[in-house]
């Protein structure tokens, strides 16, 4: 079991690869302090995404370790890890229920209150309130009726409950309109505040709020920095 968590992590010399053919992670070592945002940034295929990958422990790494708050977290259960990660992948996670249950879901003793304030504050209770039955309202085919960037506040909102030490963010690209890119970017920056956060954006806006900015390429840390040193 892992204690609650301040959210240091560390690569101590990982090296990784997905099978025998090709080492996508050779040797790297960095450490993030709790509570900073890093913005992993880089090409296609870089190694962004595997990166946060071996953070929730998606794989384990071929030797090195990957430590959080000092703890190797090959030691830790997955569930006792992932317990205090909120995780966004590329594609928000709808499932077919109201808007209201898909956000509960990062805390199911939530009450109405509560779920109203998470999406206050990530900015999605504007487009909410704005449907006919609001939180009450069907979602059908996994969010079929929802744009993505709909799709990506209500995750946010569903994150935020959860409260969790360490946040992951592994964005698309996606074509969003302008209303919902500014609410996805004030909504973000408020999720970061107090959290160790890893966010892989292609977007410039959504990763101006961040601490630093790790530029990855052929599966190493080529650069880091503040956005005014790099
Ligand atoms: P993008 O910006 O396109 O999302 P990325 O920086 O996230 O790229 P990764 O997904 O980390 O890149 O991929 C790094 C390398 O690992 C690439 O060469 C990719 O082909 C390979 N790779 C990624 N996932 C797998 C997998 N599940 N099995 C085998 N190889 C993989
Ligand atoms: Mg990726």
């Amino acid at each position: 079991e892992m204690p609650t968590i301040r959210g240091e992590v560390t690569f101590d010399h990982v090296a990784f690869s997905y099978d025998e053919t090709k080492k996508i992670l050779k040797d790297v070592s960095f450490t993030v302090k709790p509570g900073e945002s890093v913005a992993l940034v880089g090409p296609t295929g870089a190694g962004k995404s595997t990166i946060v990958n071996l953070i929730s422990r998606f794989y384990n790494v071929d030797s090195g370790r990957v430590l959080i708050d000092g703890q190797d977290i090959s030691e830790v259960t997955i569930h006792s890890l992932r317990s205090q990660m909120g995780i966004m992948m590329q594609d928000s996670f709808i499932f077919s229920g109201t808007i209201g249950d898909n956000i509960r879901y990062g805390k199911l003793t939530a009450s109405e209150d509560e779920i109203r304030k998470a999406s206050r504050i990530v900015c999605a209770d504007d487009f909410i309130s704005r449907m006919p039955e609001g939180y009450d309202t069907e979602v059908r085919e996994r969010g079929s009726m929802l744009s993505q960037g709909q799709k990506q506040l209500i995750s946010f909102a569903r994150t935020l409950l959860s409260d969790p030490s360490i946040l992951i963010l592994d964005e698309a690209t996606s074509s969003i309109d302008v209303q919902t890119e500014k609410a996805l970017q004030t909504g973000l920056n408020a999720m970061l505040q107090g959290r160790t956060s890893f966010i892989i954006a292609h977007r410039l806006s959504t990763i101006r709020g961040c601490d630093r900015i790790m530029y990855i390429d052929d599966g190493g840390i080529m650069e880091t920095g503040s956005h005014e040193e790099l």
